[in-house]
């Protein structure tokens, strides 16, 4: 099957007062027709940042997409123009984030802000956009479309707004939706919806989903393909039960081993000991090397690279390397 999405080798970087700040560094992945990517590991391991470089939005003064290419259906997006790419921005591609508030407008009512969308990409008239708004909310999940049409963000509890910013992600039907962290601000209760509620729209319109997130009971209830990103680069990626029953990185082993199990009140969540590296400290090495049990000499000086561990996964860790474990 073709690559609705082709990332090669891409790096993007900040530049500090400090130094750089490798914040995604050399990492390739793709995301096939109607699959769903999930991309987890803790904060400020690169996920977001990712996401952003797809959509374009990096754009603080001293950050950018240091190298590589992301390929949509073929075309490389960091060679497009602004408005090139704000066209594939809403239509072909679209993104929620974790505060729904955040992206929309408070002075705005959900109408015109569901609206807009439609008649900017799909060039609908005010009527027509009106009543696909109305459809559009009922397919999320809300009831008196009418109603919530004429609201204001503010009159809206957080699991309805984020419902109503998926119905503008999805409005001009996109081929991919990216969700950065689309449930961590709501409860269990609201979470579970939303997430059955994007496993309904993506089994409709056959759209890819690439979800980020640090939730590995997210991961499981939703992926297809599981990437696991540590320190700016990809340590482990495979097929989600192949990962989740045989997990090869010691570092995806121990998020496994902090999952929270269900109905099961654990007086601890086991956590992996010690801290993320500073990116402004790393040198070529493993980056989990002082976090793992299992580190070796060669870990602490030269970097593993990512490479097959079995037929549907792959692993960036010394001890899959025969040359090094049988001499
Ligand atoms: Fe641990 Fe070494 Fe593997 Fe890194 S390369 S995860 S330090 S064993
Ligand atoms: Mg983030």
């Amino acid at each position: 099957m073709n690559n609705l999405l082709s990332i090669e080798h891409l790096s993007t970087h900040f530049y500090t007062e400090e130094g750089t700040v490798k914040a995604v560094d050399d990492i390739s992945f793709r995301v096939k027709p109607g699959e769903t990517v999930c991309i987890v590991g803790e904060s400020g391991c690169g996920k977001s940042i990712t996401a952003m470089s797809i959509m374009g939005l990096i754009q603080s003064p001293g950050g950018k997409v240091a190298g590589g290419s992301i390929r949509f259906e073929g075309t490389d997006l960091l060679e497009l123009g602004r408005n090139e790419m704000r066209t594939i921005r809403g239509h072909d591609i679209s993104m929620i984030f974790q505060e729904p508030m955040s992206s929309l407008n408070p002075v705005l009512t959900i109408g015109e802000q569901l609206c807009e969308p439609l008649m900017e990409h799909l060039k609908l008239g005010r009527k027509e956009a009106r009543k696909r708004a109305l459809e559009l909310i009922e397919q999320v999940g809300m009831s008196r479309p009418e109603q919530i049409l004429k609201s204001y963000p503010h009159e809206l509890s957080g699991g309805m707004l984020q419902r109503i910013m998926i119905a503008i992600a999805v409005s001009c039907g996109p081929k991919l939706l990216i969700a950065d962290e689309p449930t961590t601000a709501l409860d269990v209760t609201i979470q579970a919806q939303i997430l059955d509620m994007l496993r309904e729209l993506k089994a409709r319109s056959h759209m890819s989903l690439m979800l980020i997130t640090h939730d590995l009971g997210v991961v499981a209830e939703m992926a297809d393909y599981v990437i696991v990103m540590y320190a700016g680069k990809i340590v482990e990626e495979g097929e989600v039960v192949q990962l989740f029953n045989h997990p090869q990185h010691p570092y995806t082993q121990g998020l496994l081993k902090s999952k929270p199990v269900l109905n099961q009140r654990q007086k601890e969540l086991y956590s992996i000991p010690g801290q993320v590296p500073n990116p402004l400290e790393l040198t070529a090495s493993c980056y989990f090397h002082d976090r793992c049990a299992q580190c070796m000499d060669i870990c602490r000086v030269k970097e593993p690279a990512l490479k097959e561990v079995s037929a549907q996964q792959k692993a960036a860790c010394w001890l899959y390397e025969e040359a090094v474990v049988h001499g």
